[in-house]
């Protein structure tokens, strides 16, 4: 529909990035644009009902800007799913497999009050491999997975099988 076009419009194919045969999608420029990025966080946050989370927990480091932009709309809170090492005190750590070697994310072990309603986010959605281990991290650390939405789904890369039956929620789908 018309929203899918606007994140279509907005983003721009990199190929060979980072590495030949990839053709990498750049949302940096529907960051950048201030009516599609409002346009955007407005349909998530209608999406899954504001008043249905309590704190958007989003993932390193496209995945920080679009919940900081929910969160501020919705008077919740952001919790910041990291990289390895980065988190100042005691952390819960996922492990997941890339096409070659491991990558690690990290929350802080108290992030959550036990049962606290969470909305997980991130830009792109291409394996699920992230989404996977961001989820487990949240629910490890005592939360509720109430919603998970990405603007971007790569649905060649099954990231979406891989998370099912959670449901996966996009704004584009390619
Ligand atoms: P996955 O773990 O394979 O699903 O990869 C998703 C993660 O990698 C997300 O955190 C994305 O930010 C990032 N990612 C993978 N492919 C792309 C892309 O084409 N554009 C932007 N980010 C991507």
């Amino acid at each position: 529909p018309e929203l899918a076009a606007v994140v279509a419009g907005a983003s721009i194919d990199v190929p060979d990035f980072p590495k030949p045969g990839v053709v990498f999608k750049d949302l940096m420029p529907l960051f950048a644009d201030g009516a599609v990025f409002r346009q955007v966080i407005d349909a998530i946050v209608t999406h899954h009902g504001a008043g249905s989370f309590d704190v958007v927990a989003g993932v390193e480091a496209r995945g920080f800007v679009v919940a900081a932009a929910i969160a501020y709309a919705t008077g919740t809170g952001v919790v910041p799913i990291r990289k390895a090492g980065k988190l100042p005190r005691k952390a819960l750590s996922a492990s997941y497999a890339l096409e070659y070697g491991e990558a690690t994310l990290e929350v802080h072990a108290d992030a959550f009050v036990a049962g606290q309603r969470v909305l997980v986010v991130d830009d792109v959605l291409a394996t699920g491999g992230t989404a996977a281990a961001a989820i487990d991290l949240v629910e490890r650390a005592g939360g509720t997975v109430v919603g998970f939405s990405v603007l971007m789904e790569l649905s060649f890369l099954d990231g979406r099988e891989r998370l099912a039956p959670r449901p996966v929620h996009t704004l584009l789908t390619v």
